[in-house]
């Protein structure tokens, strides 16, 4: 049994992590400050002796008390609409913060998994995007506190390995959804769904000609357990490389949620990438993984989801009421 750290555990992608490793049968500290994460997608995991909830900002300082095994660096802002909200912690979490984590790998010997992005790509002049492709960025743009946050985190992450030997992986997550995103962070699957389910028309941004690639949770999970266990690292693209254009994918959706609402343009963000795929070859050839889901199994169970929250969830704006739970 190892002893693992999850960091933005309460986040969509940390929470099914942290569901993972319990199942796996290893003791999990899950790491967040809540700041956009949400308690409820961890409130299963707190009867479980296995499972540790901390209630610390990474960026500042980390603390853990005795071994560790692995880390997993999944705390930061993952929405457009996040870093115009909170830009300066979405630049800190991912650079202050990977470094204290770098720190407690070498002080634990622990290997540390980042999660990097394909934003490190930008608008990508590249398509499909290798790993050997060096992007199209835009430091100063609204995206770029992100972006550069990840880029700088991949280099320290990298540093630290040849450096002072630290045991690394880097993921590079391609869009991915499922169960437990956020409805309103801005983000376009929950954005369409929610907007299905209030019966308000789906907003596609620009002409919705600009492409996604989306990975159903599950198999991304599957791909990142894969890689830590591996010794590959290298930064590693893992994601689903079945693209679809914004246009077609509000289709996909209002054929999905049966609304009567229709399709209403909206302006383009400055800096939305134009095209996205991820090029999934090293994953295959090193991991023996490739996606399983499919977009239409994946989306049913989603909008399943979605569909169960009550409406409360549905109309707010934020659901960060941690206060009502008992953090240990
Ligand atoms: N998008 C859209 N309508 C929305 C929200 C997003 O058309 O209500 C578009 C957005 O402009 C982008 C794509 O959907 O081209 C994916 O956006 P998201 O924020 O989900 O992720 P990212 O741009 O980071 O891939």
């Amino acid at each position: 049994m190892a002893k693992v750290l999850v960091t933005g555990a309460a986040g969509f992608l940390g929470s099914h992590l942290c569901d993972r490793f319990i199942k796996e049968g290893h003791e999990v500290i899950g790491m967040d400050n809540l700041i956009t994460g949400n308690i409820r997608n961890l409130e299963h995991l707190f009867p479980l002796e296995q499972f540790t909830f901390y209630y610390q900002d990474v960026s500042n300082y980390v603390h853990v008390s005795g071994d560790l095994d692995y880390i997993l660096h999944f705390a930061s802002p993952a929405s457009p609409i996040d870093y115009l909200k909170i830009p300066i912690q979405t630049l800190k979490v991912s650079s202050l913060g990977t470094h204290n984590l770098l720190g407690l790998a070498k002080a634990k010997s622990a290997k540390i998994l980042v999660a990097s992005t394909s934003e490190v790509y930008g608008d990508p002049l590249v398509h499909p995007q290798t790993e050997e492709y060096w992007g199209n960025v835009n430091p100063i743009g609204p995206r770029g506190v992100y972006d550069e946050a990840k880029r700088f985190q991949e280099a320290i992450t990298m540093a630290y390995h040849t450096f002072h030997n630290v045991d690394i992986a880097i993921v590079r997550i391609f869009n991915t959804y499922g169960p437990r995103m956020r409805l309103n962070d801005g983000r376009v699957l929950p954005a369409f769904i929610g907007q299905a389910l209030r019966g308000e028309d789906l907003t596609v941004f620009g002409d919705g000609s600009q492409t996604r690639s989306f990975c159903y949770v599950d198999d991304l999970v599957e791909g990142i357990y894969r890689l830590l266990k591996s010794d590959y690292h290298l930064p590693m693209n893992i994601g689903n490389p079945d693209e679809i254009t914004i246009a077609d994918f509000a289709q996909e959706i209002i054929k999905l949620t049966g609304t009567n609402q229709k399709v209403v343009y909206k302006e383009l963000p400055k800096d939305d990438p134009l095209q996205r795929q991820p090029n999934i070859d090293k994953a295959r050839e090193i991991l023996g993984w490739e996606p399983k889901v499919s977009r239409s199994e994946g989306l049913k169970i989603t909008y399943d989801y979605f569909k169960s929250l009550d409406s409360d969830e549905l109309y707010r704006k934020e659901h960060n009421d941690f206060t009502k739970y008992i953090i240990k």
